[in-house]
């Protein structure tokens, strides 16, 4: 897979979120550090990982010698034990970690980690890993939704060479094919665009697509 950038991801906890957080920015071509204090999960993972590691991530000494103030994202994935969930997010938080992505199963969480400092609280029953991976690693695409193991539907800022383009000059069906299904302006929802539809600067474009044309489209500028 080709990198997008350097970004680092470290993900804290190998339950159901976090495994499939993981595996998401994995997949995408990022460096994932995981870490978990179960040694059969680490060794269950052992392999899917840039780096696999056991430790308990409530220990400030630990956290610090695997580096993880070098890590620009770091989600802490534990569920159950909110008591290790709070601890963790405060000691990323103490550490001085750049990006925390905390996971809350219930409104006072949310409104415990968020106080702590949180950067971004997901709710994994409301919010597919794979989702907030997407959202986590591309600066335009606001929303994902993945239809398959081949096709997803993404919210997207126009990227700036489609400006004042027609929808048959920007050709995004033959060059990366994808199809434009709605294009947000303002306060104005334009769904199935006309062909003659100029695209506008600001606009945003909901896509239907395979994942290699909504990334190409991503990596324009
Ligand atoms: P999910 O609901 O996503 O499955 P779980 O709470 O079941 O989440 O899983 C959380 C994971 O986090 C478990 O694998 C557990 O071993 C790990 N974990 C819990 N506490 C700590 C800790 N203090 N340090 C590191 N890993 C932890």
């Amino acid at each position: 897979k080709v990198k997008k950038s350097g970004k680092q991801f470290a993900v804290i906890g190998l339950g159901r979120f976090g495994s499939s957080m993981a595996v998401s920015l994995y997949k995408m071509g990022y460096d994932v550090l995981a870490i978990d204090n179960d040694l059969k999960k680490v060794q269950d993972f052992s392999n899917d990982f840039t780096h696999v590691v056991q430790a308990n991530s409530t220990d400030e000494n630990a956290l610090r010698e695997l580096g993880i103030l070098n890590f620009d994202v770091v989600i802490v994935a534990i569920g159950e034990d909110i008591e290790s969930n709070i601890m963790t997010t405060l000691q990323l938080k103490e550490i001085g970690v750049k990006y925390i992505v905390a996971m809350a199963r219930t409104p006072l969480q949310m409104k415990v980690l968020e106080k702590i400092g949180a950067d971004r609280v997901v709710a994994p029953e409301h919010d597919m890993a794979q989702r907030v991976a997407y959202n986590l690693v591309s600066t335009n695409v606001m929303d994902y939704i993945e239809l398959s193991d081949e096709f997803s539907i993404a919210e997207t800022t126009l990227p700036k060479a489609f400006i004042g383009k027609t929808l048959i000059e920007a050709n995004l069906r033959a060059k990366y094919n994808i199809n434009v299904v709605a294009i947000k302006r303002g306060r104005h929802l334009i769904v199935s665009p006309m062909p003659s539809e100029k695209f506008h600067e600001n606009d945003v474009i909901v896509v239907v697509g395979d994942n290699n044309g909504i990334n190409g489209l991503e990596s324009l500028e």
